[in-house]
């Protein structure tokens, strides 16, 4: 059974603990104004082109740095689980079935080619880095994003976080793909200003190739947060030949029509900053092929959306 530091239990509000991952400062891609978003661990999703992918995961893990090994060894010989391989590349991977995250490892790895992502914080070691920018808010209408991963799968902690945020005047924006039963999602919806609603491809057999799953949840979620009358904004990530066709911007554009609430759509080209993250997690990358789309066919999947009458700004 694996013993991970920092297990998340709580005997009252202050104590919900988070699993988070990565806190960006200054973030002016995930909302209005300057930011600060806290990205949460763990995803229903398995998008093809995640850039994340130490996001999907629920339990922290350990990640491997190729470049900066010196191949010295001392993890294998520290490792109580002997939970480190080497493969015929001379590449150190960690065996998540034996890790048991002593972190005896990332401890003693002197070149810094281990280290351990994810980590549980309370609601108020959160808020503490959150409230350091508090003026940069207030002068450029920002606030926090909740994005991850999926905030909604840590639903209490993404709650009780937003809650103390509102409550210090700090706007709100929930940066979610849908994949959540509806309750769960209303109940985080009552402390959110602003939802960023991913939506990734209107064909549903497609959608279940390209993510692990239907759309059909995700497109009534959407509708239903729409009729909560809280604003939108829908992201489309950008992928070449996965949903960048007309037919599926057409059928995005119609479906959009229908959120009475939604204030823009953002295009988000893909691109391929993840794929070193892929090999550190000794996973695969499996969109070798795609090249990021060029700047002309995103001018023109705008100016399809602006036809139907929508705000559509590229990128975040
Ligand atoms: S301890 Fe660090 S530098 Fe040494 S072999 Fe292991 S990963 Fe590489
Ligand atoms: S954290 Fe490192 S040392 Fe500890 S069990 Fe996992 S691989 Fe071994």
């Amino acid at each position: 059974m694996r013993s991970y530091r920092g297990l998340n239990t709580a005997s009252s509000e202050s104590e919900i603990r988070g699993l988070i991952f990565d806190i960006k400062k200054f973030s002016v891609h995930d909302g209005p104004g300057i930011r600060t978003t806290v990205f949460v661990k763990g995803c229903p999703l398995r998008c093809l082109w995640c850039d994340n992918p130490e996001s999907q995961s629920p339990e922290p893990e350990i990640v491997f740095w190729k470049e900066r090994c010196i191949g010295c060894n001392i993890c294998l010989e520290v490792c109580p689980s002997e939970a480190i391989s080497v493969d015929s590349h001379g590449f150190r991977k960690v065996i998540k079935e034996r890790c048991t995250l002593c972190g005896r490892c990332v401890e003693e790895c002197y070149a810094g080619a281990l280290k351990q992502v994810g980590r549980y914080m309370t609601v108020d070691e959160v808020l503490d880095t959150i409230e350091q920018d508090r003026n940069f808010y207030e002068r450029s209408n920002g606030g926090v994003t909740i994005s991850g991963g999926e905030p909604t799968t840590q639903p209490e902690f993404v709650s009780e976080l937003f809650k103390r945020c509102r409550a210090k005047q700090i706007h709100t924006a929930l940066d979610t793909c849908g994949q959540v039963e509806w309750d769960v999602l209303r109940g985080i919806l009552r402390h959110v200003d602003l939802v960023l609603y991913d939506i990734k491809q209107m064909d549903p057999a497609k959608h279940r190739r390209f993510t692990g799953v239907s759309n059909s949840l995700i497109l009534e979620n959407a509708k239903k947060v729409a009729l909560e009358q809280v604003p939108m904004v829908i992201r489309v990530p950008v992928v070449p030949g996965y949903n960048d066709d007309k037919e599926n911007i057409d059928a995005l554009a119609k479906f959009v029509c229908k959120l009475k609430t939604v204030k823009e759509i953002d295009l988000l080209p893909y691109h391929r900053f993840g794929k070193a993250k892929y090999e550190r997690l000794g996973r695969g990358y499996r969109l070798q092929h795609v090249k990021p789309p060029v700047e002309e066919h995103m001018l023109r999947l705008k100016r399809i959306l602006e036809s139907h009458g929508f705000n559509v700004k590229i990128g975040g």
